[in-house]
């Protein structure tokens, strides 16, 4: 049977030196994955017990950066560079010794947020989706193939805003690294080809304002650039 509608296209991202593109299923995000981030935010201690996982849609993606939309409802929008895995395959309680095998390969993005609209439902104990999933939330660079790269589990992540820099750490620093982050994750959900995860930011989260040109970048891995718009 027709559908009553076009479906809406596939979110997808380009992948370096490849003329095919990698298909988006679905966006999960860390929370507090560096301590002194952790801190910045307020939390007063960092448990390995209980990961933070939040999502956004998949249509959130914006290709290679470009223009960003200032989004509405906010008056704080705020940048957290990370590093992002694009996973080529997915599964249930997946082994940790294993869950590198599900992963295509990585990138640099933006996880955008409405800070303000976000420390307002915390306070409320209410969710933060409308913090974290709206329209453009996440722009994303091209994806560099692990079979090209490796594994990257020390690599310079940074972001700099008009010339100047904001966030500046190593991924070594994850409090969960990319393995456990896959294994936990697959406890919750069944994981699938398609999927991107937001590995958490590091410390010096900030304002952006309409017209900022941001440069995020996972050394030798991915550059992303852009202008607030
Ligand atoms: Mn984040």
């Amino acid at each position: 049977m027709p559908f009553l509608f076009d479906p809406p296209p596939v979110p997808s991202l380009p992948i370096r030196g490849s003329d095919v593109r990698f298909p988006v299923h679905r966006i999960y995000c860390i929370g507090r994955n560096y301590a002194e981030h952790a801190k910045e935010m307020g939390a007063q201690t960092v448990s390995r017990a209980n990961p933070v996982f939040f999502m956004k849609p998949s249509d959130a993606i914006v290709p290679e950066g470009g223009d960003v939309p200032y989004p509405p409802a906010t008056h704080e929008l705020h940048h957290e560079v990370e590093m992002v895995v694009a996973l080529a395959n997915g599964g249930r309680d997946i082994d940790p010794a294993r869950t590198l095998d599900c992963v295509f390969g990585y990138g640099v993005g933006l996880d955008l947020t409405r800070r303000d609209l976000q420390a307002a439902l915390k306070a409320r104990g209410l969710p933060w989706d409308v913090a974290k999933g709206f329209d453009a939330s996440a722009p994303v660079s091209a994806l560099r193939a692990a079979s090209e790269i490796g594994h990257p589990s020390r690599a310079r992540l940074s972001l700099h805003v008009n010339g100047a820099t904001r966030q500046d750490t190593d991924i070594a620093d994850m409090i969960f690294p990319v393995p456990e982050i896959i294994a936990e994750l697959s406890k919750l959900f069944e994981l699938k080809p398609g999927d991107l995860i937001f590995t958490g930011t590091p410390a010096g989260v900030g304002p952006l304002q309409r017209g900022d040109r941001f440069r995020a970048e996972l050394q030798d891995v991915a550059i992303l650039e852009g202008r607030i718009s």
